[in-house]
C-alpha cells in the first residue's frame, strides 16, 4: 500500500490555485507518522501475501510545504527504511516541494536516500510569479529557480511540475522551453481543472500544446530528449492499446494519504485543510473505517454514458477520483474540461508521435518501441 504523509498544513507560499486549503500551523506528530507507516507496511505485507506479488510500498511526503518539517521527514524516512528492510518490502520514496527551502545539503540527502522529487515550479518567472506568490504577496520565482541546478540532466531525480491555469496559460509554451533550457529533462503538466476556462483561454491552451509538442520533438532530434508526462503517457497508451490497470491510481484501495492530524483520505489531493469529513476513510488509531472506505471504493470509476462509445476511451484519464470530485462533487463524474483536455492531449501527442515515427528518430523508437523493434531494421 502506498502512503503519503501530509506533514504540515503550513506553507510559505500562497499559490492562487492551491488545493491544499487553509494554511495553518498544524504539523504531524512523530507518533502519527510512525503509526501511519506501520499501518501501510502491514497492509503491504497482507496484500503481497494474498497476491503472491513482491511487497512494494511508495512513501510520499506532501503538505503544505513538507520541507518545513525537514526533521520529521528525515526521521520518518530513516524509520521507514529500517522497517522495510527488516520486513522485506521494497520502498519507493517521493516528496513534492515548492523548492524555496531546498539547499544543496538537502538535495544531496534526498538523492542519497533515493527520493524522486516533485519540483513545483511554473516555468519561467513570468508564468511562475503570476500565481505562485509568497505569503506576503510577493514573487517567489527567484527563491525557487536556483534549486533547479540540483536536478539537471536525464538522470536527475526530479521532475518539474507546472500547474496550468487560465491566468498563466499564455506563458506555458515559453515556460516549458525555459525549463528545457535550464537542463530539466522531466516535466509534468498539471492542469487546474477547477478553474474557469473561457473559450479564449482554451484556444491558447490548445496552441500551447501544439508548440510544446514541437519543443518535445526538437529535443529528440537534438539527441537530448525530454520527458513530458502528457506526451509520454498518451504515446505509451496508444502503443499498449490503452492504459493498463497498473496505470490507474490506488485511490483508497492501494493508496492512502494521511493528514497531519492522522486521518486517512483516498488521495493527497483530497486532504485539503482536513475538513472533508465525508472523504475520510480511516485514521491512524483505529485503521480503516470499513463502511466509509467501502462507500468511496464502490463509487470509483466513470459513470458518464457519453464515454461508452468514445473512440479514445482507452487512452482517456477519466477515472481520476480526486479531479472528478474537485470539479463535479462526485468521484465518478468526469467534468467536461477533463474530456476536452484528454482529447486535446491525445491529438497533440499523436501528431508528434507520427512525425517522430515517420522520421525513424532512433531515440523515439528506443523510448517507445525499444522492446519491440530491432533498430537496425528501421534505420
Ligand atoms: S506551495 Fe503548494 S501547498 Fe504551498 S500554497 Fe503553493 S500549491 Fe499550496
Ligand atoms: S475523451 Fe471524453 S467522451 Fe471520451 S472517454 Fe474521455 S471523457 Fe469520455
Amino acid at each position: 500500500m502506498d502512503v503519503t504523509l501530509c506533514l504540515t498544513h503550513a506553507c510559505n507560499l500562497r499559490c492562487g490555485y492551491c488545493y491544499a486549503g487553509r494554511k495553518f500551523s498544524r504539523r504531524m506528530s512523530w507518533d502519527t507518522a510512525r503509526r501511519a507507516l506501520d499501518f501501510a507496511f502491514a497492509r503491504t505485507l497482507e496484500t503481497a501475501a494474498k497476491t503472491s506479488r513482491e511487497p512494494v510500498c511508495q512513501l510520499g511526503f506532501f503538505g503544505g510545504e513538507p520541507l518545513l518539517e525537514w526533521d520529521l521527514l528525515r526521521k520518518s524516512t530513516e524509520y521507514a527504511l529500517e522497517a522495510t528492510a527488516r520486513l522485506g518490502i521494497r520502498l519507493k520514496r517521493t516528496v513534492t516541494t515548492n523548492l524555496t527551502l531546498l539547499d544543496e545539503p538537502r538535495a544531496d540527502w534526498l538523492r542519497d536516500h533515493g527520493f524522486h522529487v516533485g519540483l513545483s515550479i511554473d516555468g519561467n518567472a513570468t508564468m511562475h510569479d503570476t500565481l505562485r506568490r509568497t505569503s506576503r504577496g510577493g514573487p517567489s520565482h527567484a527563491a525557487c529557480a536556483g534549486a533547479l541546478r540540483f536536478f539537471r540532466g536525464p538522470d536527475a531525480n526530479g521532475e518539474a511540475i507546472i500547474v496550468l491555469d487560465p491566468r498563466n496559460i499564455h506563458h506555458l509554451a515559453d515556460s516549458v522551453g525555459w525549463l528545457i533550457g535550464e537542463g530539466i529533462r522531466r516535466i509534468s503538466l498539471n492542469p487546474n481543472f477547477t478553474a474557469g476556462w473561457s473559450v479564449e483561454t482554451l484556444e491558447i491552451w490548445s496552441e500551447a500544446y501544439h508548440r510544446i509538442g514541437d519543443l518535445y520533438a526538437e529535443t529528440f532530434r537534438s539527441g537530448d530528449p525530454v520527458r513530458i508526462n502528457l506526451f509520454d503517457g498518451k504515446i505509451r497508451a496508444r502503443i499498449n492499446g490503452g492504459y493498463r490497470p497498473c496505470d490507474h491510481c490506488g485511490f483508497g484501495e492501494s493508496e492512502i494519504a494521511v493528514s497531519a492530524a492522522g486521518f486517512f483520505y483516498p488521495c493527497e489531493r483530497l486532504v485539503g485543510d482536513d475538513t472533508l469529513v465525508d472523504l475520510r476513510i480511516g485514521d491512524v488509531k483505529s485503521g480503516f473505517h470499513a463502511d466509509a472506505r467501502q462507500r468511496i471504493l464502490s463509487s470509483r470509476g466513470n459513470q458518464v454514458s457519453e464515454c461508452g462509445d468514445c473512440p479514445v476511451r482507452s487512452r482517456c484519464v477519466n477515472w481520476c477520483g480526486c479531479v472528478n470530485y474537485a470539479s463535479t462533487g462526485f468521484i465518478n463524474q468526469v467534468p467536461a474540461i477533463v474530456c476536452h483536455h484528454e482529447k486535446l492531449s491525445i491529438h497533440a501527442a499523436d501528431r508528434i508521435a507520427e512525425l517522430l515515427f515517420a522520421e525513424r528518430n532512433p531515440l523515439f523508437l528506443q523510448r517507445f518501441y525499444g522492446h519491440l523493434i530491432d533498430h537496425s531494421s528501421v534505420r
